[in-house]
């Protein structure tokens, strides 16, 4: 018997859903380049918050929202992993594109990082320590979605489901354009420049942090109007990378190969390393008691 349409349904969600993330690698490189710059304060605060499984280390648990999405329970988490904004246009605008697939406000990647940050902030920051808010996820949830709207695709054209939808060789592989970018790129880096080490790359992308855009890091964490996080700013910059770089003579039923890998490798580790950064720059602030102390001295 097959299965009834609920079931082929969720399944072709996932099918769909699947691959929009950031793979692994992903994820651990963007939260280790952060934990290497996290103050003491936060750092001090994150350990508290980490669940025991992840043994002190911030980048353990940062592919965990991708680890339970499929869980029946998480399934409303599902829409929080991207943005989509209309069909070949290389802008985002939050009340344009921030919806899930039931036209829900709000329930993207954007507004996902407004929410847990509000949640954190209102926790360590704010004058409501009533409000019950799971803080330990919030950090999880937090560290993850940071990492995703930094990837160009994740802020992608609805129509192509973020180049999911976009079938494409990647040197004697099929696969789609959204997992070039999520896996591909980092994992063919990985073996052929760092010997198979992830943790050579995310070291070589360190180094350039400190040398080659040491002068960009205080522009990367810059926020207007002195906010503690901008994720507009940061899917606008995805969207635009995503149309410069990503679709970019990726049409379907290309092969990509070494002139596609070798030059959009460097946007990758930029956003990496971006990604990275903004991460600790938010939770510095909010687990900053300084900030706490002058505050509420006033
Ligand atoms: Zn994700």
């Amino acid at each position: 018997m097959g299965l009834p349409w609920i079931g082929r349904l969720l399944l072709f969600m996932q099918l769909v859903h699947g691959v929009f993330c950031w793979g692994k690698y992903g994820h651990y490189a963007v939260c280790k380049i952060a934990e290497g710059h996290l103050s003491e304060d936060a750092m001090g605060t994150v350990k508290k918050l980490l669940p025991n499984w992840a043994k002190g280390e911030l980048a353990s648990v940062c592919s965990w929202p991708d680890d339970i999405k499929w869980n029946y329970n998480w399934h409303w988490t599902s829409s929080l992993h991207y943005v989509g904004t209309p069909n070949f246009k290389c802008n985002y605008k939050y009340y344009r594109d921030c919806y899930d697939s039931a036209g829900h406000k709000n329930k993207c990647v954007t507004g996902a990082i407004f929410n847990y940050t509000k949640q954190l902030f209102s926790a360590y920051q704010g004058y409501n320590p009533r409000l019950k808010y799971n803080l330990t996820e919030a950090l999880m949830f937090l560290a993850h979605y940071m990492a995703d709207v930094h990837q160009p695709l994740h802020v992608g054209f609805t129509g192509d489901l973020g180049g999911t939808g976009i079938k494409v060789g990647w040197y004697r592989r099929k696969t789609n354009l959204h997992h070039v970018w999520d896996t591909m790129i980092i994992d063919t880096a990985v073996k052929t420049f760092y010997g198979s080490d992830l943790s050579s790359m995310i070291q070589a992308i360190q180094r350039n942090i400190t040398d080659a855009w040491s002068q960009d890091k205080s522009s990367w964490e810059y926020c207007i109007h002195d906010n503690t996080v901008c994720p507009n700013l940061y899917a606008s910059e995805s969207v635009r990378l995503a149309c410069k770089f990503a679709y970019r003579n990726a049409t379907p039923g290309t092969t990509l190969q070494d002139d596609y890998f070798l030059s959009r490798l460097p946007v990758v580790e930029k956003r990496l390393a971006q990604g990275g950064i903004r991460l600790a720059k938010v939770l510095n602030q909010l687990f900053s008691f300084q900030v706490k102390i002058g505050r509420s001295s006033r």
